[in-house]
Protein backbone atom coordinates (compact mmCIF):
# COMPACT_ATOMS: atom_id res chain seq x y z
CA UNK A 1 0.00 0.00 0.00
CA UNK A 2 1.23 3.30 -1.29
CA UNK A 3 1.92 5.79 2.18
CA UNK A 4 -0.29 8.45 2.02
CA UNK A 5 1.47 11.72 2.60
CA UNK A 6 0.86 15.75 2.72
CA UNK A 7 3.46 18.41 2.54
CA UNK A 8 2.38 21.80 4.07
CA UNK A 9 4.75 24.55 2.71
CA UNK A 10 5.26 22.05 -0.05
CA UNK A 11 6.43 25.53 -2.59
CA UNK A 12 9.27 26.47 -0.28
CA UNK A 13 12.39 25.26 0.53
CA UNK A 14 12.20 21.89 2.84
CA UNK A 15 8.96 21.45 0.86
CA UNK A 16 10.47 21.38 -2.77
CA UNK A 17 13.33 19.00 -0.97
CA UNK A 18 10.35 17.04 -0.15
CA UNK A 19 8.61 16.25 -3.44
CA UNK A 20 12.35 15.62 -4.80
CA UNK A 21 11.88 12.86 -2.71
CA UNK A 22 8.69 11.86 -3.05
CA UNK A 23 8.73 12.19 -6.63
CA UNK A 24 12.12 9.58 -6.92
CA UNK A 25 9.66 6.52 -5.58
CA UNK A 26 6.49 8.07 -7.21
CA UNK A 27 4.85 4.20 -7.08
CA UNK A 28 5.33 4.18 -2.83
CA UNK A 29 2.98 7.41 -2.31
CA UNK A 30 -0.05 8.90 -2.38
CA UNK A 31 0.04 12.34 -2.32
CA UNK A 32 -2.98 13.85 -0.29
CA UNK A 33 -2.42 17.86 0.52
CA UNK A 34 -0.02 20.05 -1.11
CA UNK A 35 0.20 23.54 0.41
CA UNK A 36 1.65 27.06 -0.51
CA UNK A 37 1.19 30.71 -0.45
CA UNK A 38 1.80 32.99 -3.02
CA UNK A 39 3.44 30.78 -5.55
CA UNK A 40 0.60 29.28 -7.42
CA UNK A 41 2.71 28.26 -10.67
CA UNK A 42 4.80 25.84 -8.38
CA UNK A 43 1.74 24.43 -6.06
CA UNK A 44 -0.07 24.02 -9.30
CA UNK A 45 2.88 22.19 -11.12
CA UNK A 46 3.78 19.85 -8.46
CA UNK A 47 0.17 18.98 -7.30
CA UNK A 48 -0.22 18.04 -11.18
CA UNK A 49 3.19 15.83 -11.25
CA UNK A 50 2.21 14.08 -8.01
CA UNK A 51 -1.52 14.17 -9.01
CA UNK A 52 -2.66 15.42 -5.29
CA UNK A 53 -6.01 15.01 -4.08
CA UNK A 54 -5.95 18.83 -2.90
CA UNK A 55 -3.94 21.70 -3.47
CA UNK A 56 -4.14 24.71 -1.05
CA UNK A 57 -2.98 28.13 -1.33
CA UNK A 58 -2.54 30.37 2.41
CA UNK A 59 -4.21 33.40 0.18
CA UNK A 60 -7.91 33.90 -0.48
CA UNK A 61 -6.92 36.07 -3.05
CA UNK A 62 -5.06 33.88 -5.02
CA UNK A 63 -7.72 30.91 -5.21
CA UNK A 64 -9.13 31.95 -8.79
CA UNK A 65 -5.56 31.91 -9.81
CA UNK A 66 -4.82 28.09 -8.35
CA UNK A 67 -8.65 27.06 -9.86
CA UNK A 68 -7.30 28.36 -13.66
CA UNK A 69 -3.86 26.75 -13.15
CA UNK A 70 -5.32 23.41 -12.05
CA UNK A 71 -8.66 22.88 -13.85
CA UNK A 72 -9.49 20.37 -16.08
CA UNK A 73 -7.38 17.88 -13.56
CA UNK A 74 -9.88 16.77 -11.34
CA UNK A 75 -7.67 17.98 -8.18
CA UNK A 76 -9.66 19.71 -5.68
CA UNK A 77 -8.51 23.15 -4.53
CA UNK A 78 -9.12 25.38 -1.37
CA UNK A 79 -7.43 28.55 -0.18
CA UNK A 80 -7.02 30.17 3.43
CA UNK A 81 -5.62 29.60 6.48
CA UNK A 82 -9.09 27.89 7.67
CA UNK A 83 -8.75 25.97 4.41
CA UNK A 84 -5.05 24.81 4.91
CA UNK A 85 -5.69 23.60 8.65
CA UNK A 86 -8.93 21.56 7.28
CA UNK A 87 -6.20 19.80 4.89
CA UNK A 88 -4.30 18.82 7.98
CA UNK A 89 -7.08 16.70 9.49
CA UNK A 90 -7.38 14.60 6.10
CA UNK A 91 -6.23 11.07 6.68
CA UNK A 92 -2.32 11.05 6.35
CA UNK A 93 0.11 8.60 7.62
CA UNK A 94 3.10 11.47 6.93
CA UNK A 95 3.10 15.18 6.83
CA UNK A 96 5.48 17.19 6.48
CA UNK A 97 5.47 20.73 8.63
CA UNK A 98 7.40 22.98 6.47
CA UNK A 99 5.12 26.38 6.64
CA UNK A 100 7.29 29.03 7.98
CA UNK A 101 6.50 30.88 11.03
CA UNK A 102 3.81 30.97 13.37
CA UNK A 103 1.31 30.06 10.75
CA UNK A 104 2.50 26.02 10.89
CA UNK A 105 1.64 25.53 13.91
CA UNK A 106 -2.36 25.36 13.91
CA UNK A 107 -1.73 22.87 10.79
CA UNK A 108 1.25 20.95 12.67
CA UNK A 109 -1.46 20.53 15.81
CA UNK A 110 -4.70 19.24 13.36
CA UNK A 111 -2.12 16.32 11.49
CA UNK A 112 -1.09 15.34 14.99
CA UNK A 113 -4.91 15.15 16.04
CA UNK A 114 -5.28 12.74 13.33
CA UNK A 115 -2.89 10.43 14.17
CA UNK A 116 -0.13 10.94 11.74
CA UNK A 117 3.24 11.36 12.01
CA UNK A 118 4.27 14.91 11.47
CA UNK A 119 8.09 15.42 10.19
CA UNK A 120 8.46 18.88 11.77
CA UNK A 121 10.69 21.07 9.95
CA UNK A 122 8.92 24.36 11.33
CA UNK A 123 10.85 25.22 14.06
CA UNK A 124 8.18 28.10 15.45
CA UNK A 125 5.88 25.27 16.55
CA UNK A 126 7.98 23.62 19.32
CA UNK A 127 9.42 27.25 20.47
CA UNK A 128 5.56 28.76 20.37
CA UNK A 129 4.20 25.75 21.45
CA UNK A 130 6.19 22.69 22.39
CA UNK A 131 3.95 21.47 25.21
CA UNK A 132 1.32 21.90 23.43
CA UNK A 133 2.50 20.11 20.28
CA UNK A 134 4.01 17.16 22.28
CA UNK A 135 0.95 16.85 24.57
CA UNK A 136 -1.46 16.50 21.74
CA UNK A 137 0.87 14.10 19.99
CA UNK A 138 0.71 11.78 22.93
CA UNK A 139 -3.02 12.32 23.23
CA UNK A 140 -3.36 11.22 19.85
CA UNK A 141 -0.76 8.99 20.10
CA UNK A 142 0.81 10.62 16.91
CA UNK A 143 4.80 10.76 16.81
CA UNK A 144 6.97 13.61 15.93
CA UNK A 145 10.33 13.39 13.53
CA UNK A 146 12.56 16.07 14.00
CA UNK A 147 13.59 17.44 10.32
CA UNK A 148 15.76 20.62 11.38
CA UNK A 149 19.22 19.30 10.90
CA UNK A 150 20.46 19.58 14.20
CA UNK A 151 17.53 18.08 16.12
CA UNK A 152 17.74 14.64 13.28
CA UNK A 153 21.14 14.58 13.84
CA UNK A 154 20.59 15.15 18.14
CA UNK A 155 17.66 12.37 17.70
CA UNK A 156 19.88 10.09 15.37
CA UNK A 157 22.72 10.07 18.03
CA UNK A 158 20.09 8.92 20.54
CA UNK A 159 18.67 5.84 18.83
CA UNK A 160 18.95 3.11 21.49
CA UNK A 161 20.55 5.52 24.25
CA UNK A 162 19.18 5.89 27.77
CA UNK A 163 17.84 9.72 28.01
CA UNK A 164 19.42 9.61 31.54
CA UNK A 165 23.07 8.82 30.33
CA UNK A 166 22.66 12.37 28.37
CA UNK A 167 24.57 15.06 29.84
CA UNK A 168 24.30 17.69 27.21
CA UNK A 169 23.41 17.77 23.72
CA UNK A 170 25.38 20.28 21.27
CA UNK A 171 24.13 21.64 18.27
CA UNK A 172 26.47 23.72 16.23
CA UNK A 173 26.43 27.15 13.95
CA UNK A 174 27.80 28.08 11.11
CA UNK A 175 27.51 31.73 12.22
CA UNK A 176 26.18 32.72 8.94
CA UNK A 177 26.66 36.17 6.41
CA UNK A 178 28.37 37.68 9.18
CA UNK A 179 30.53 35.46 11.28
CA UNK A 180 33.13 37.35 10.26
CA UNK A 181 32.56 40.59 9.65
CA UNK A 182 33.44 43.40 12.68
CA UNK A 183 30.95 43.93 14.84
CA UNK A 184 30.99 47.60 14.13
CA UNK A 185 29.65 46.81 10.68
CA UNK A 186 26.91 45.61 11.53
CA UNK A 187 24.64 48.12 11.60
CA UNK A 188 25.19 48.60 7.53
CA UNK A 189 24.67 45.00 7.01
CA UNK A 190 21.40 44.79 4.53
CA UNK A 191 19.29 41.86 4.04
CA UNK A 192 20.38 41.05 1.06
CA UNK A 193 23.96 40.36 2.72
CA UNK A 194 22.36 38.85 5.47
CA UNK A 195 20.59 36.60 2.96
CA UNK A 196 23.20 34.77 1.48
CA UNK A 197 24.27 31.71 3.55
CA UNK A 198 27.40 30.45 3.33
CA UNK A 199 26.86 26.41 3.48
CA UNK A 200 22.99 25.90 3.42
CA UNK A 201 20.58 26.77 0.83
CA UNK A 202 17.56 27.95 2.70
CA UNK A 203 14.44 30.23 2.39
CA UNK A 204 15.51 34.05 2.89
CA UNK A 205 13.82 34.27 6.53
CA UNK A 206 15.67 31.49 7.97
CA UNK A 207 19.25 32.45 6.20
CA UNK A 208 18.57 35.90 8.08
CA UNK A 209 17.94 34.38 10.92
CA UNK A 210 20.87 32.29 10.58
CA UNK A 211 23.29 35.40 10.70
CA UNK A 212 21.55 36.77 13.29
CA UNK A 213 22.01 33.82 15.27
CA UNK A 214 17.64 33.74 15.85
CA UNK A 215 17.61 30.95 14.04
CA UNK A 216 20.30 29.47 16.09
CA UNK A 217 18.43 30.65 19.47
CA UNK A 218 15.50 28.84 18.39
CA UNK A 219 16.69 25.54 17.58
CA UNK A 220 18.35 25.40 21.52
CA UNK A 221 14.74 26.39 22.58
CA UNK A 222 13.55 23.66 19.91
CA UNK A 223 16.19 21.26 21.90
CA UNK A 224 15.02 21.99 25.26
CA UNK A 225 11.39 20.84 24.17
CA UNK A 226 11.92 18.33 21.86
CA UNK A 227 14.37 16.20 23.98
CA UNK A 228 13.18 16.96 27.32
CA UNK A 229 17.20 18.49 28.64
CA UNK A 230 17.82 21.47 30.93
CA UNK A 231 18.53 24.36 29.44
CA UNK A 232 22.30 24.52 30.93
CA UNK A 233 22.61 21.01 29.48
CA UNK A 234 22.07 22.87 25.75
CA UNK A 235 25.28 24.25 24.16
CA UNK A 236 25.88 25.85 20.81
CA UNK A 237 29.38 25.68 19.53
CA UNK A 238 30.62 27.37 16.36
CA UNK A 239 31.60 25.45 13.09
CA UNK A 240 31.98 26.95 9.90
CA UNK A 241 32.18 24.34 7.87
CA UNK A 242 28.61 22.66 8.48
CA UNK A 243 29.32 19.54 8.52
CA UNK A 244 28.79 18.17 12.51
CA UNK A 245 25.06 19.16 12.55
CA UNK A 246 25.23 17.95 16.88
CA UNK A 247 26.71 16.00 18.91
CA UNK A 248 25.51 14.30 22.32
CA UNK A 249 27.57 14.00 25.37
CA UNK A 250 27.07 10.95 27.70
CA UNK A 251 28.17 10.31 31.02
CA UNK A 252 30.84 8.11 30.21
CA UNK A 253 32.63 10.69 27.97
CA UNK A 254 31.88 9.30 24.98
CA UNK A 255 30.64 12.36 22.15
CA UNK A 256 28.60 10.98 19.48
CA UNK A 257 28.69 13.41 16.76
CA UNK A 258 26.54 13.63 13.54
CA UNK A 259 28.37 14.37 10.57
CA UNK A 260 27.00 14.76 6.78
CA UNK A 261 26.83 17.09 4.07
CA UNK A 262 25.02 20.30 3.78
CA UNK A 263 21.91 19.22 2.25
CA UNK A 264 18.62 18.97 4.08
CA UNK A 265 17.40 16.34 2.26
CA UNK A 266 19.55 14.15 4.51
CA UNK A 267 16.97 14.96 7.37
CA UNK A 268 13.72 14.94 5.77
CA UNK A 269 14.53 11.28 4.03
CA UNK A 270 15.26 10.15 7.47
CA UNK A 271 12.40 11.37 8.79
CA UNK A 272 10.51 9.95 5.48
CA UNK A 273 11.67 6.62 5.55
CA UNK A 274 12.13 6.45 9.75
CA UNK A 275 13.19 3.72 10.93
CA UNK A 276 14.55 2.35 7.96
CA UNK A 277 17.59 4.07 6.76
CA UNK A 278 16.86 4.17 2.67
CA UNK A 279 19.27 5.19 0.21
CA UNK A 280 19.63 9.35 -0.35
CA UNK A 281 21.27 10.89 -3.27
CA UNK A 282 23.33 13.63 -1.03
CA UNK A 283 26.65 14.37 -1.23
CA UNK A 284 29.14 11.63 0.07
CA UNK A 285 31.69 13.62 2.45
CA UNK A 286 35.51 13.17 1.46
CA UNK A 287 37.18 13.72 4.82
CA UNK A 288 41.08 13.68 3.74
CA UNK A 289 39.78 15.83 1.24
CA UNK A 290 37.98 18.04 3.91
CA UNK A 291 41.60 17.74 5.85
CA UNK A 292 40.36 19.56 8.88
CA UNK A 293 37.05 20.94 10.80
CA UNK A 294 36.95 23.69 13.07
CA UNK A 295 34.72 24.67 16.21
CA UNK A 296 34.75 28.47 18.42
CA UNK A 297 32.55 29.14 21.17
CA UNK A 298 29.55 31.69 19.96
CA UNK A 299 30.02 35.09 21.20
CA UNK A 300 26.99 36.49 22.85
CA UNK A 301 28.28 40.08 21.86
CA UNK A 302 28.01 39.69 17.99
CA UNK A 303 25.09 37.18 18.74
CA UNK A 304 22.84 38.40 21.45
CA UNK A 305 19.95 36.29 20.40
CA UNK A 306 21.55 33.12 22.01
CA UNK A 307 21.18 34.91 25.36
CA UNK A 308 17.66 35.93 24.70
CA UNK A 309 17.13 32.19 24.15
CA UNK A 310 18.35 31.29 28.59
CA UNK A 311 15.48 34.31 29.06
CA UNK A 312 12.93 32.59 27.18
CA UNK A 313 13.53 29.06 28.76
CA UNK A 314 13.50 30.81 32.10
CA UNK A 315 10.77 32.93 31.68
CA UNK A 316 8.80 29.57 30.45
CA UNK A 317 5.19 29.92 29.98
CA UNK A 318 4.20 31.59 26.62
CA UNK A 319 7.84 33.56 26.71
CA UNK A 320 8.60 31.09 23.79
CA UNK A 321 5.25 32.33 21.50
CA UNK A 322 6.39 36.40 22.49
CA UNK A 323 9.80 35.63 21.46
CA UNK A 324 8.82 34.24 18.11
CA UNK A 325 6.32 36.82 17.37
CA UNK A 326 8.78 39.74 17.95
CA UNK A 327 11.46 38.22 16.37
CA UNK A 328 9.00 37.76 13.14
CA UNK A 329 8.05 41.35 13.35
CA UNK A 330 11.87 42.52 14.06
CA UNK A 331 12.90 39.95 11.04
CA UNK A 332 9.98 42.13 8.76
CA UNK A 333 11.62 45.37 10.04
CA UNK A 334 14.90 44.46 8.66
CA UNK A 335 13.98 43.04 5.41
CA UNK A 336 11.39 46.32 5.08
CA UNK A 337 14.21 48.30 5.49
CA UNK A 338 13.18 49.79 8.77
CA UNK A 339 15.51 48.76 11.15
CA UNK A 340 18.97 47.80 11.52
CA UNK A 341 20.48 44.47 11.76
CA UNK A 342 21.70 44.75 15.47
CA UNK A 343 18.20 46.51 16.21
CA UNK A 344 15.90 43.29 15.39
CA UNK A 345 17.92 41.87 19.05
CA UNK A 346 16.89 44.93 20.41
CA UNK A 347 13.89 44.92 19.57
CA UNK A 348 13.11 41.78 20.97
CA UNK A 349 14.82 42.30 24.16
CA UNK A 350 12.55 44.97 24.21
CA UNK A 351 8.99 43.13 23.71
CA UNK A 352 10.00 40.85 26.31
CA UNK A 353 10.82 42.72 28.99
CA UNK A 354 7.93 44.78 28.71
CA UNK A 355 5.18 41.44 28.46
CA UNK A 356 7.08 39.91 30.85
CA UNK A 357 6.99 42.91 33.63
CA UNK A 358 3.15 42.92 32.17
CA UNK A 359 2.60 40.14 33.00
CA UNK A 360 -0.36 38.02 32.58
CA UNK A 361 0.66 36.52 28.98
CA UNK A 362 3.14 34.44 29.69
CA UNK A 363 1.62 32.50 32.63
CA UNK A 364 -1.53 32.24 30.44
CA UNK A 365 -2.44 27.99 30.17
CA UNK A 366 -0.44 26.92 27.10
CA UNK A 367 -3.83 26.34 24.60
CA UNK A 368 -3.86 27.58 20.87
CA UNK A 369 -6.01 30.06 21.62
CA UNK A 370 -3.74 31.34 24.25
CA UNK A 371 -0.45 31.15 22.34
CA UNK A 372 -2.28 32.68 19.40
CA UNK A 373 -3.11 36.06 21.76
CA UNK A 374 0.32 36.11 23.26
CA UNK A 375 1.62 36.40 19.33
CA UNK A 376 -1.01 39.33 18.42
CA UNK A 377 -0.12 41.33 21.78
CA UNK A 378 4.11 40.50 21.00
CA UNK A 379 3.62 41.90 17.70
CA UNK A 380 1.49 44.43 18.27
CA UNK A 381 4.10 45.56 21.02
CA UNK A 382 7.07 44.70 18.25
CA UNK A 383 5.75 46.56 15.72
CA UNK A 384 5.13 49.83 18.51
CA UNK A 385 8.80 49.42 19.14
CA UNK A 386 9.82 49.29 15.38
CA UNK A 387 7.98 52.55 14.38
CA UNK A 388 9.41 54.15 17.26
CA UNK A 389 12.57 53.80 16.04
CA UNK A 390 12.30 54.08 12.54
CA UNK A 391 10.60 57.36 13.42
P1 LIG B 1 10.45 28.99 2.66
O1 LIG B 1 10.27 30.44 2.89
O2 LIG B 1 11.33 28.52 1.57
O3 LIG B 1 9.01 28.31 2.44
C1 LIG B 1 7.93 28.60 3.27
C2 LIG B 1 6.68 27.88 2.85
O4 LIG B 1 5.57 28.35 3.64
C3 LIG B 1 6.27 28.15 1.41
O5 LIG B 1 5.58 27.03 0.92
C4 LIG B 1 5.33 29.34 1.54
O6 LIG B 1 4.48 29.50 0.42
C5 LIG B 1 4.57 28.94 2.79
N1 LIG B 1 3.97 30.04 3.52
C6 LIG B 1 4.49 31.27 3.74
N2 LIG B 1 3.67 32.00 4.50
C7 LIG B 1 2.58 31.20 4.77
C8 LIG B 1 1.37 31.38 5.51
N3 LIG B 1 1.09 32.52 6.16
N4 LIG B 1 0.50 30.36 5.57
C9 LIG B 1 0.75 29.20 4.94
N5 LIG B 1 1.87 28.98 4.21
C10 LIG B 1 2.78 29.97 4.14
O7 LIG B 1 10.90 28.38 4.06
P2 LIG B 1 11.81 27.11 4.35
O8 LIG B 1 11.37 25.97 3.52
O9 LIG B 1 13.22 27.52 4.38
O10 LIG B 1 11.42 26.82 5.88
C11 LIG B 1 10.19 26.24 6.25
C12 LIG B 1 10.23 25.94 7.74
O11 LIG B 1 11.24 24.97 7.98
C13 LIG B 1 10.61 27.15 8.61
O12 LIG B 1 9.95 27.04 9.83
C14 LIG B 1 12.10 26.99 8.80
O13 LIG B 1 12.55 27.59 9.99
C15 LIG B 1 12.22 25.47 8.88
N6 LIG B 1 13.52 24.94 8.51
C16 LIG B 1 14.03 25.18 7.26
C17 LIG B 1 15.27 24.70 6.92
C18 LIG B 1 15.83 24.87 5.54
O14 LIG B 1 16.86 24.31 5.22
N7 LIG B 1 15.20 25.63 4.66
C19 LIG B 1 16.10 23.94 7.87
C20 LIG B 1 15.44 23.71 9.13
C21 LIG B 1 14.20 24.20 9.43
P3 LIG B 1 4.91 30.38 -0.88
O15 LIG B 1 6.36 30.16 -1.11
O16 LIG B 1 4.04 29.78 -1.97
O17 LIG B 1 4.57 31.80 -0.59
MG1 LIG C 1 18.76 23.91 11.75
Amino acid sequence: MPRRVSIFGATGSIGQNTIDLIARAPGDYTVVALTGATNIDRLARDARALNAQIAITAHDDLLADLRAALSGTGIEVAAGARAVEEAASRPADWVMSAIVGHAGLAPGLAALRQGATLALANKESLVCAGALMLGTARAHNARILPVDSEHSAVFQALTGEDMAAVERVIITASGGAFRDWPIEDLAAATPGQAATHPNWEMGQRITIDSASMFNKAMEVIETREFFGVDPDQIEVLVHPESMVHALVGFRDGALMAHVGPADMRHAIGYALHWPERRHIPVERLDLAAIGSLSFRPPDDTRWPALRLARDVMAMGGLAGAVFNAAKECALDGFIAGRITFPEMAQVVETVLDRIATRGGHIDATMTLDNVAQADHVARQEARAVIEKRAG
